[in-house]
């Protein structure tokens, strides 16, 4: 990775803008330092492709929002090879869905993208909605989703919140290690405060500082010496304080009923008809956390019960 060196000016020089975000750097230089590094270092994915259609770039942040890049990949390609747009996909049940998502987990997210599908064939021609707040009103698409796909495939200026884009902006500019757990009204003033007034730049600043949290100022261990913001930082400058806020969530899985949900699901998967209790009954020992799972399953739309032990993907 190529590492800029910013010529970075004190922050205490930089005035604070309205809302009292106070950048650390001069926002034009703060830009240019982010962009610049973007240029030289980001990663070639294809739906950052210039021919990439906005249904392509939709389905890579349903993908996205809770996966690695490295695990998206060939699933991505595989779902826009299958369905390349939204209206082969709403013509397949949504079970067909649920079966391609395979193992990216958080399968809920494969109901939500057949639905947008859905939606958009049905409610507007087939073509992924170019605004805003008609992308917000898809099923399935919140805030973060809509932001994104109206910034990255429609070039419009947005402020599009993840969890990399939260953690830059919580060291470099708050000087906090992590953000809060959830989005606050105060990150959501100073993403806007810090976000560039000309539309394409703003789109590619979004995708610059998350690509940043993505390679550089990862969670664990943030690359400091290879940050174009090192000199700069808020948090960097403070000495690097430890996080005092409530405890973060770990990513346990194993003997989870996410664990156990995901072995049923693949069960089903795997079975291109109906599938018998006792084929599930074998994937997991424990009766009452099975079953519990398995309602959970049924009860989120993503297995549907046929007959008395019986079961099957959605129809
Ligand atoms: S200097 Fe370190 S903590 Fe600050 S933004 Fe860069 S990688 Fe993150």
């Amino acid at each position: 990775m190529t590492a800029i060196t910013a010529p970075a000016t004190a922050a205490d020089a930089v005035p604070a803008p309205a809302g009292a975000v106070r950048p650390p750097l001069p926002l034009p230089l703060f830009h240019s330092t982010v962009l610049d590094w973007y240029e030289a270092s980001k990663r070639d994915l294809p739906w950052r492709a210039p021919d990439a259609t906005p249904w392509a770039v939709m389905v890579s942040e349903f993908m996205l929002q809770q996966t690695p890049v490295k695990r998206v990949l060939p699933a991505w390609q595989a779902w826009l090879t299958r369905w390349p747009t939204p209206a082969h996909l709403a013509a397949e049940a949504p079970g067909e869905a649920v079966r391609m998502w395979g193992r990216l987990g958080y399968p809920r997210r494969a109901l939500r993208l057949h639905a947008a599908a859905v939606a958009i064939t049905e409610e507007h021609e087939g073509e992924v909605p170019d605004d805003h707040a008609t992308l917000l009103s898809l099923p399935g698409v919140g805030e973060y989703t809509a932001a994104a796909v109206a910034s990255f495939a429609f070039r419009q200026r947005h402020v599009v919140l993840d969890t990399n884009v939260r953690r830059v902006f919580a060291r470099a500019v708050t000087g906090v290690e992590y953000p809060a757990q959830a989005t606050t009204a105060a990150e959501r003033r100073t993403a806007t405060a810090l976000l560039p007034d000309d539309a394409e730049t703003a789109a590619t600043w979004a995708v610059g500082v998350m690509e940043l949290g993505a390679l550089v100022c990862t969670a664990r261990g943030p690359e400091c010496g290879d940050c174009p913001l090192f000199t700069a930082c808020a948090w960097q400058r403070a000495g690097r304080p430890p996080y005092e806020g409530p405890a973060r969530r770990g990513q346990s899985y194993e003997g989870t009923d996410r664990q156990v949900r995901g072995k049923l699901l693949a069960v089903l998967r795997e079975s291109h008809g109906t599938v018998p209790q006792a084929r599930l009954d074998a994937v997991w020992p424990d009766a009452v956390q099975r079953a519990r799972a398995l309602d959970g399953l049924v009860a989120d739309g993503l297995v549907e019960p046929v007959e008395q032990g019986v079961y099957r993907l959605p129809q």
